[in-house]
């Protein structure tokens, strides 16, 4: 068997341990003679694996009583509505900042509910700088603050929380969830769609506040309510009862290896190897200003993107899949979340290296 290093931005790569515990299970289930796949979420042997795999994010995150946990479908673009339809009752007014792909179509979404100020925007700075703190405007009058700590096509990242004082702090962690350790009390809600940090496509963990569940705004459908799913411990309707366990096992995984503050220290010696390798080469190039480079993303070009084509059929054929940026950016793109081992960094700056010497 021939495993590559899959450097996907989502569906992304997972521990390969995880998968061959999960193939050794895949049949019976502890014994139970059928399959997770095939069993009711609301069996007692599924209620074990849903309730070890919340109990294990909140281990290792660190969730305080008052955060509800939930597992969600629909990704983390669902939540993009589910936000503004759950916190703008009150106030019609919400912040957001704009850094990237990821933050505009939030804010796209969130003007179909409410008035949307830009707190600070990346745009001037093509989105590879995020403007100093000093001139973000904050509305008193918002209903809460939405960022998006780590930007997965423009590997643009912010490098601290904003303070938002009482206004609700909302993040988007669909690429950066689990990477680093977070204080969960800074925040009012984080959302992340699983497919990158966390398991297989299909769930998206919301961690919300409790006092920010029960103030929908009116007609909002029953499953878009944070308090439906809250009150039936996301199993209002049939969970993503596949993704879940996934998930759970990867959260076993991640304490295995110590948690997020160990996998932390991993992530950044192998985010600091390749921008070394970039920034040491004439031939790569990242554009992000260094104290918001992505340790999750690393995008990068070529210095002519005539070699696009030739690095991308090498680099498969090297056993390094899935390296083509986002068409928005051009040029490269390594996602390298937890799951990526140290060695295929190594390997990918070997080749990068031998490419790149041959030009
Ligand atoms: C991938 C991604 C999304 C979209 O996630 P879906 O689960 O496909 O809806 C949203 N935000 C960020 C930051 C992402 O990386």
């Amino acid at each position: 068997m021939s495993r590559v290093f899959n450097f996907s931005a989502g569906p992304a790569n997972l521990p390969t341990e995880v998968l061959e515990q999960a193939q050794s299970e895949l049949l019976d289930f502890n014994g139970t003679g059928t399959s997770v796949i095939e069993m009711s979420h609301r069996s007692a042997d599924y209620m074990k694996v849903a309730q070890a795999a919340e109990q294990d994010l909140r281990d290792l995150m660190g969730i305080g009583d008052n955060y509800k946990v939930l597992f969600l479908q629909g990704g983390a673009t669902l939540q993009f509505s589910m936000v503004p339809l759950n916190l703008t009752r009150d106030k019609k007014q919400a912040d957001y900042f704009s850094t990237g792909i990821w933050s505009q179509k939030a804010i796209k979404e969130a003007q179909k509910f409410c008035q949307v100020n830009i707190t600070s925007s990346a745009e001037a700075n093509n989105f590879c700088s995020i403007n100093d703190k000093s001139s973000w405007n904050f509305n008193p009058e918002a209903a809460y603050v939405h960022y998006t700590p780590n930007e997965t096509i423009g590997g643009l990242s912010f490098d601290s929380i904003p303070q938002t004082g009482d206004v609700p702090l909302v993040a988007d962690m669909s690429s950066c969830i689990l990477s680093e350790p977070i204080d969960v009390n800074k925040f009012g809600i984080i959302y992340a769609g699983a497919q990158k940090n966390i398991g297989p496509a299909g769930l998206t963990i919301v961690i919300i506040r409790e006092d920010l569940i029960g103030n929908a705004v009116d007609n909002t459908p029953s499953l878009l309510d944070y308090s439906t799913q809250a009150s039936a411990d996301s199993m209002s309707n049939t969970p993503a009862t596949f993704s879940w366990y996934m998930a759970g096992l990867v959260f076993k995984w991640l304490k295995d290896k110590g948690g997020v503050s160990e996998i932390n220290k991993i992530n950044h010696a192998k985010a600091a190897k390749l921008y070394q390798a970039i920034d040491e080469s004439d031939f790569y190039h990242n554009p992000v200003a260094i104290n918001n480079r992505s340790i999750m993303n690393i995008p990068w070009t070529l210095k002519d993107s005539s070699f696009d084509k030739e690095f991308l059929e090498k680099s498969v054929r090297a056993g390094l899949v899935n390296l083509k940026g986002h068409r928005s950016v051009g040029g490269m793109r390594a996602s390298i979340y937890n799951a990526m081992p140290t060695e295929g960094i190594n390997k990918l700056i070997n080749f990068m290296n031998d490419f790149a010497s041959g030009k």
